[in-house]
């Protein structure tokens, strides 16, 4: 819904495009709601370090560059003579007003409306709603908005865009309070020659500090340095534009030897990669040679990225032909390795190739291969070198790697050895599976772990009780993905993984330790022939319900705890499938198991060899099956009868 308006009157120092562009109608735009509220958070930034709006508007137009450059592999007549890619900004400090400019690909009418009044990436949204909670603006600096951070120094933007082949100019201006205009003009009209995009920033008072030469050299050799165009610099003084003069090195940073890239010039390159905040936890900078030639430079984030979890999976490595940008979309690295950023630059794929054509493309398939490698084997390298940091990683991108399991059988030994868990003996860190087979017990056949939502909630599980009291270690599960991969890895060096809620927990054969840490010797005094009276009587009285009752050796203080038997998924996956078929509560009837040392198992059993079933007996069993189910963090079956059983029971006691 948009309606006629005037058209925006040019400055001086506009670009002769705009100025012509009279004549041509505007059209008034709302931003989208999302916009509206970023632009709300920058035209009112207090954020002292605004100066990073300059490094977003030189990588869009870098970027723009890039994509002409790809484009004109197979279409050489876009570039035309204008064929040196550049980035110029011009200071008008008289006019308080700052131009960006480049020669890229540029952008149509409905290129302008959908890029400058849509937010695009689900990154920036997340971080809007961090930003806006955390009320810190500290976060931009960090995480990087793009275009729209032009708002925190400028009082309004006008952007002159036109596309590469086409004839038409648009003039696109903005205040950032709420509204935009558009106004189309044919090029052949306005302007020769002119392509690419031109932003015009009238600059804020408190942002005139920005006019001015040595501190806009120092700007973009802090953060733009490694943009492989020229970004040239020149002021208009006494209405004469000076020289254009050079301020970065100019040459793409993976080209450039290791020993001559500093620490801070690596991280400001992962930053200007966008979507993510902080710095990277790892750098992998090589050249590969022999059978292709290639570079890599990629990023392991500190900071978990915002769509890591997003459905699409999508990878953030950008492919290169021999400096050309082709691709931000070719699959470089397993969807489980989606964190990883970063470029890789082929000398040998040839400059032409299509998008789709990279799928079958043996080149990538190999390149995939070893750089799939390394990434692995330098998380290794972490692990082992840096332990502590590795498991602060860990905790943001575990989950994810963990998708390796089923995905990658190739390198499920690889990525196994990777792997830290919470365990029953890891307090407040994480261990790996190499610390657990070091600290196996004697006659202990299996790794043993337990799954569920919650982390707390599965420490405080009843069925691990028969597990410490024998001090077997049992790692804690709470990812969703944990459910999965454990049904699919046959094992860690030669120990199969066994679900502790699922089938018999055959502890028999491993001694109990008291809480010094010594055998506990002390016989247990139970009346088998009563249990099996109770187990008679329990199975009698909860009928359907349970698939099973039995003794237990994997219960120590609880009266009882259900398990699922051992040919099918253990209780954690049978209750995500459960969800999925029929809802809560769906699935398969449990096993449930007593406690035969147990006072209140024992006096039960007592009483029905004594005194056959009754009343008391059933209402026993079926609270005790609910109990389970509550332990095990669902609802019980049938609230009313719940209820009245408790009464009748309570009513005994008093
Ligand atoms: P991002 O750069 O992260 O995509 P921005 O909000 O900075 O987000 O920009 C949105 C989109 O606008 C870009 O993806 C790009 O398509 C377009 N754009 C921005 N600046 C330019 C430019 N100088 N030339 C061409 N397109 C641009």
């Amino acid at each position: 819904m948009s309606k006629e308006t005037k058209t925006t009157k040019p400055k001086s120092t506009k670009p002769k495009s705009a100025k012509s562009a009279k004549g041509a109608k505007a059209e008034s735009h709302k931003f989208e709601a999302e916009v509206a509220r970023l632009l709300h958070l920058m035209v009112h930034s207090v954020y002292s370090e605004t100066e990073v709006f300059l490094r977003e508007l030189i990588s869009n137009s870098a970027d723009a560059c890039d994509k002409l450059r790809y484009a004109s592999v197979t279409k050489p007549e876009l570039l035309g003579k204008d064929s040196e890619l550049k980035i110029q900004i011009v200071i008008d400090a008289e006019n308080k007003s700052l131009t960006v400019q480049d020669n890229g690909i540029g952008m149509s009418k409905d290129e302008l409306i959908t890029n400058l009044g849509t937010i695009a990436h689900s990154g920036t949204l997340a971080f809007m709603e961090r930003a806006e909670k955390a009320q810190d603006l500290g976060l931009i600096g960090q995480f990087g908005v793009g275009f729209y951070s032009a708002f925190m120094v400028a009082e309004k933007v006008e952007v002159v865009s036109a596309a590469a082949g086409s004839d038409e100019v648009n003039v696109w201006t903005s205040d950032g309070a709420g509204t935009y205009t558009i106004a189309t003009a044919k090029k052949g009209l306005v302007v020769d020659g002119f392509r690419g995009t031109r932003l015009t920033l009238s600059m804020k008072e408190e942002a005139e500090k920005f006019l001015d030469v040595p501190e806009l050299k120092r700007i973009i050799k802090a953060y733009s340095d490694h943009v492989s165009f020229p970004i040239e610099l020149a002021e208009i003084k006494d209405g004469k534009t000076s020289e254009f003069d050079k301020a970065n090195t100019g040459s793409a940073l993976w080209t450039r030897p290791k020993s001559e890239i500093s620490e801070e010039q690596y991280n400001e390159f992962f930053r200007s990669r966008g979507g993510v905040f902080g710095d990277p936890e790892l750098t992998i900078h090589y050249r590969a040679e022999g059978r292709h030639e290639y570079s890599v430079l990629l990023f392991v984030p500190k900071e978990r990225p915002f769509d890591l979890f997003e459905p699409s999976r999508k990878g953030h490595i950008s492919l290169y032909v021999r400096r050309v940008f082709i691709t931000d979309d070719a699959e470089f690295l397993p969807g489980y390795l989606r964190f990883v950023r970063g470029v890789i630059d082929s000398e040998d794929m040839p400059l032409n190739i299509s998008r789709e054509m990279l799928q079958n493309n043996p080149i990538v398939a190999a390149i995939r291969k070893a750089v799939t490698n390394r990434v692995l084997s330098e998380l290794g390298k972490l692990a082992e070198k840096r332990a502590e940091d590795f498991a602060t990683l860990w905790s943001s991108i575990g989950q994810v790697v963990k998708e390796g399991l089923y995905e990658d059988h190739e390198r499920r030994d690889q990525l196994l050895d990777l792997m830290l868990f919470k365990t029953t003996k890891s307090g407040e860190g994480l261990r790996s599976l190499k610390d657990y087979i070091a600290d196996l017990k004697e006659n202990q056949t299996a790794i043993f772990y337990i799954a569920g939502e919650d982390a707390d909630h599965v420490a405080a599980s009843p069925q691990l009780e028969g597990f410490v009291s024998r001090d077997i270690e049992v790692l804690l599960l709470s990812d969703p993905v944990d459910s999965f991969w454990t049904t699919t890895v046959l094992g860690y060096e030669g120990k199969p993984f066994k679900s502790v809620t699922q089938g018999e927990a055959e502890l028999g054969a491993i001694a109990e330790v008291d809480g010094d840490g010594k055998t506990d010797e002390k016989p247990d005094g139970v009346d088998d022939s009563a249990i099996g009276t109770l187990i008679a009587a329990m199975k009698q009285a909860l009928g359907e319900n349970v698939a099973d009752v039995r003794k237990s050796d994997r219960l120590t203080k609880s009266a009882v705890c259900l398990v699922a038997d051992a040919g099918g998924p253990d209780m954690a996956l049978e209750k995500i499938l459960a969800h999925q078929k029929d809802g809560p509560g769906g699935g398969r009837a449990r096993i449930l198991e007593i406690n035969p040392t147990h006072d209140l198992i024992r006096k039960l059993a007592d009483q029905v060899k004594e005194q056959g079933t009754s009343v008391d007996v059933e209402d026993s069993a079926q609270l005790l099956f609910d109990q389970a189910r509550i332990m095990d963090g669902e609802t019980v079956s049938d609230p009313t009868a719940f209820a009245a059983r408790l009464s009748r029971l309570m009513l005994k006691g008093i």
